[in-house]
């Protein structure tokens, strides 16, 4: 399953990346402005390098999922991607947002899947921008409501 294949890959450079992150976190602490002052410059002039890398995971893993989850919205049957949704079944989609950022929150979602699609299905559901929209409202998951108009 290509969806396997990402996760392996992301996970075999968590142990390189561990690695590099002490040596940087040391070099850090040893350098902190030298150090500080060099990586805004490399971000600011490497800003589309950075989000292009973000998105990169964050689309791949994202577009996985909604394979995984049949790849249409349940209520509608409507099937493009552009703007599908990963619904939280019962509601809980911005506490589980705070936690995981970005790519990350895919990421631990196509994990979830993968230990146990059943478990997973039990709390998440594909649902098109409309439907969710419209069910957020009826089951009214936020603090303010939004009016009809
Ligand atoms: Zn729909």
């Amino acid at each position: 399953m290509a969806e396997l294949d990402i996760l392996k890959k992301s996970n075999s450079k968590k142990v390189k990346k561990r690695e590099r992150k002490e040596y940087n976190h040391k070099n850090y602490l040893e350098n902190k402005e030298v150090v500080s002052k060099r990586t805004k410059k490399y971000k600011a002039e490497h800003k589309e390098l950075y989000k292009k890398y973000s998105k990169n995971f964050y689309v791949r893993f994202r577009y996985a999922l909604i394979e995984l989850l049949g790849g249409t919205c349940v209520n509608c049957g409507f099937d493009d991607v552009r703007a599908l949704q990963i619904d939280h079944i019962n509601g809980d989609g911005a506490e589980e947002r705070k936690k995981h950022r970005g790519s990350l929150l895919y990421k631990s979602m196509l994990e979830r899947y993968i230990k146990d699609p059943q478990k997973f299905c039990v709390n998440y559901q594909l649902l098109c921008a409309n439907c969710n929209w419209i069910k957020r409202s009826t089951n009214k998951e936020y603090k303010k409501p939004i009016s009809k108009f």
